[in-house]
């Protein structure tokens, strides 16, 4: 049978918004994203899950073709929902699985309209009042964090990730001018902790230096870096004729919290430019992607605690604020608005404390002949994406109007509340210790063990004292089970999403020891939903 294309093609101008003001068209969009929304609706319960957890069919998943003929909106729609079955709800009161936030109804808008009509950010020719947009989040943010605004610049990026693998670049350009042109000529190092995230390995590797040339420097029982191992592990390079592209300190690490003191750092690095007469500044980079949340403390009035937070609350977001208070010394730093931030991916900035050093990175203009002829605002030149969308930058953008700096107060000393709560609850049983203790952010790492060991000293002793081998071993094995019955009853919806880590330190004697992590980013998250936590962590150790 043979249908004209133009019927087919009436029935598809249907299925995209239209052009030209059309109300009753207006209302059928709208119409099919609260059918979507209703159906996403009879997915929930009271679990912290959508739908059921299935077992996931990949064969079957290899087995796709595309369709012949195309479907309806309508059943497109009821598709796309059923592919949303089985995912974690991050803002669920009994979810305390990762940084992961649940996102806020104006960053979902400002994702909607940044999609809408295509932006391109890489120049302001394709996106406008967005690339504005984008200056006022890099200028809102530098003064945040106490950069100069007016030196300072920032592009957004592909997330956090790429905000070291800028800072990094930039640094590599520092150290071996000429590198984009040339490549990567001998011997190039990184420095960072052995707590900082793994992408330091993918970006060394990705950046042609090799994940070998990333030099780990351990970490202290605060899972900060140890400055000075730090200082001669740097020495030794610049001895031996390396250069240093880049010092990545991390201002909250993923697992723990982990703040390093980049206030000691920028000493060591400033006194080896000066003993070794170096011809650059090793570029530091500050992975904040995680702590910048707490620069909005950094002008809150500790002694009046106008918003009435807890002691022990008040106590860790000044430890926190603290060491964030350094930020402007880093060279660069990443910001994840879809961690604290409450926006969902990909909204991830990176500040350059000097806008010159964007400069470091810009191609020449013949290489892009079809673009960028004129304007004003061409990030295009220098970013590491080709097209590059707005939805991160209006996100980021709502959220901050959302919530102002005393709206991310509330919310950041909320999750901050609830954890410390969780730790005061953990640690009234004497099965458990809290791993983190010295770390003040949303995350907490903890232990349980069985009965009759003495956990008063078993965390000391499994961290030093090699003759502990066996039982560390045993007491991993253990948290693992004491996990995978958690998190059976959660699926289950009896009880909290947990994650665990793999290894959250090293011991002394190079083992890993592992741990249960909650990391509370859930406003709705509150004290019943702390005690739940531990009374399931109880019975697993029952049951097994
Ligand atoms: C999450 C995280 C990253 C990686 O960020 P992505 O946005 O996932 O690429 C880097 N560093 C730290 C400390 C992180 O927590």
């Amino acid at each position: 049978m043979t249908v004209p294309y133009r019927e087919l093609l009436a029935g598809i101008r249907q299925a995209f918004p239209q052009p030209v003001s059309d109300r009753v068209h207006d209302s059928y969009f709208i119409h099919s994203v609260m059918r979507a929304m209703d159906q996403m609706d009879a997915l929930k319960s009271e679990r912290p899950i959508l739908g059921e957890y299935l077992p996931l069919d990949y064969d079957a998943a290899r087995a796709a073709t595309l369709p012949d003929t195309g479907m309806s909106v309508e059943d497109v729609t009821s598709d796309l929902v059923s592919y949303c079955s089985g995912l974690i709800i991050p803002g669920h009161p009994h979810t305390q699985q990762n940084v992961i936030p649940p996102p806020t109804i104006s960053s979902l808008i400002g994702v909607l309209l940044a999609s809408f009509y295509n932006p391109n950010l890489a120049w302001d020719e394709y996106s406008h009042r967005l690339a504005v947009a984008e200056v006022e989040m890099t200028a809102m943010m530098a003064r945040l964090v106490g950069y100069e605004a007016d030196r300072a610049g920032g592009v957004f990026t592909f997330g956090g990730t790429g905000t070291t693998l800028y800072g990094v670049k930039i640094g590599l350009e520092k150290a071996a001018p000429g590198v984009m042109e040339s490549g990567v000529r001998g011997d190039v190092v990184i420095l960072a902790s052995e707590a900082s995230h793994y992408c330091r390995y993918n970006i060394a590797g990705w950046l042609g230096l090799g994940a070998r040339n990333v030099m780990t420097i351990p970490t202290d029982a605060r899972n900060a870096m140890n400055v000075d191992v730090l200082r001669e592990r740097a020495r030794e390079a610049l001895q031996r004729g390396a250069a240093i592209a880049a010092i990545v300190v991390t201002m909250g690490t993923t697992d723990a919290f982990g703040i390093d003191d980049l206030a000691a750092v920028a000493a060591v690095r400033d006194a080896l430019v000066d003993e070794f007469h170096l011809p650059y500044r090793p570029h530091i980079h500050a992975d904040a992607v995680i702590g910048w949340a707490w620069s909005v403390f950094n002008d809150y009035d500790f002694d009046g605690n106008p918003l009435g937070f807890r002691p022990r609350t008040l106590r860790a977001l000044a430890g926190a604020e603290k060491p964030i208070r350094n930020l402007p010394l880093a060279d660069s730093l990443g910001i994840d608005f879809h961690k604290p931030g409450f926006a969902p991916y990909i909204s991830s900035l990176v500040l350059v404390k000097h806008r010159e050093d964007l400069e470091i990175i810009r191609r020449p203009q013949e290489q892009m002949p079809y673009l960028f002829q004129f304007g004003e605002h061409r990030p295009g030149m220098y970013t590491v994406e080709t097209s590059r969308a707005g939805s991160g930058i209006l996100a980021a953008l709502a959220n901050m109007k959302l919530f102002g700096k005393q709206g991310l107060q509330v919310i950041i000393g909320h999750v901050v509340e609830m954890a410390q709560l969780l730790r005061e609850h953990l640690e009234g049983q004497a099965c458990a210790t809290v791993l983190n203790r010295e770390n003040f952010g949303p995350v907490t790492l903890f232990r349980v063990y069985p009965p009759g060991v003495d956990t008063f000293e078993i965390k000391e002793a499994e961290q030093h004292d090699a003759a502990c081998r066996e039982t560390l071993l045993f007491h991993n094995e253990y948290n693992r089970k004491i996990f995978r019955y958690v998190h059976q009853e959660a699926m289950a919806g009896r009880g909290v999403v947990l994650s665990f880590t793999d290894c959250c330190r090293v011991s002394d004697y190079g083992e890993p020891i592992v741990a249960l992590k909650s990391f509370i980013l859930s406003p709705f998250a509150d004290e019943a939903h702390i005690a739940v936590v531990v009374r399931k962590v109880l019975e697993a150790r029952d049951r097994i």
